[in-house]
């Protein structure tokens, strides 16, 4: 098999152009920056070895299987992160809760920060690599989402402190800034069958998706600094619905902002002192 008749063969399995040329490469033992030799080897036999790992993928991500759990690794914010059925696989769209994270600290010497249901560790990592001066806390209820996030901050050499625990019950304030990417999906939600091979347990937040959105809001106040910020992730059509709950908890400054596809994505808001 060449790579051109491995790549037409991906074709002809529905499997994306760019997924296959990507899950070739990692058959071969070769860097995903490797695409323009594959193009330049486009009609050279491949080892049998690594065709047989390539169908072997191919099936995979034919299943839905996402690519990132096939060469296990997803790049976030800059960082490469290993990844596997454990976490959630990092999305682009939650570089807008990193990069809202990053503003609202700017100013603030040695923030204190807690990130909650960290995962593969991506937001406190993110964080932790642009704000050296930053003490990280990451929480987790999943020991194997842990043990993914502790090698991820082990081998990009990241100081995070990690915790399991149930959100923020084991948290020792005062924290400038609480950030999460909770489950947000609403348990009968049709689009969970696309997610089926991630963990339901990070998706999956009761009956409109919100129950793990007010669980934090309702714990973050004890634990924000006065003027500490709360930023959440949640789904395409809940940001009203978070505000409305940021600005029954008593939080000032109250807003949204937008992910890649022009879509509310994250809201948050900021703890003042009372009187
Ligand atoms: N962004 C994911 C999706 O709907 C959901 C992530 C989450 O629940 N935190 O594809």
């Amino acid at each position: 098999m060449t790579p051109a008749q491995a790549l037409q063969q991906a074709a002809a399995a529905g499997v994306a152009r760019l997924d296959a040329q990507l899950l070739l490469l990692h058959a071969l033992g070769r860097p995903a920056t490797d695409r323009a030799w594959l193009v330049a080897h486009d009609d050279e036999a491949i080892a049998a070895d690594a065709a047989q790992a390539f169908q072997g993928f191919l099936v995979r991500r034919a299943a839905g299987e996402p690519l990132a759990y096939l060469v296990g690794y997803k790049e976030f914010f800059g960082l490469d992160l290993q990844v596997d059925a454990r976490v959630l696989v990092p999305r682009p769209d939650t570089e807008t809760l990193v990069e809202w994270a990053l503003e609202v600290l700017t100013g603030r010497a040695a923030p204190r920060v807690v990130d909650l249901g960290t995962g593969s560790g991506a937001i406190a990592l993110a964080i932790a690599c642009r704000r050296r001066d930053a003490e990280v806390e990451a929480v987790d209820a999943s020991a194997g989402a842990l043990a993914v996030a502790t090698q991820n901050a082990r081998r990009l050499d990241l100081p995070v402190h990690f915790v399991q625990a149930r959100w923020l019950a084991q948290a020792r304030g005062p924290y400038d800034l609480v950030v999460s990417n909770p489950p947000y999906v609403a348990a009968g939600d049709e689009h969970l069958q696309a997610l089926r091979h991630e963990p339901r347990e990070a998706l999956v937040a009761g009956a409109d998706g919100l129950d793990d959105v007010r669980e934090i809001v309702h714990q973050a106040p004890a634990v924000l600094a006065s003027g500490g910020w709360l930023l959440l992730e949640h789904g395409w059509d809940q940001a009203a619905a978070v505000r409305g709950l940021l600005q029954a908890a008593g939080f000032a400054d109250v807003g949204s902002r937008r992910d890649l596809a022009g879509i509310e994505r994250c809201t948050g808001g900021r703890r003042l002192e009372q009187g």
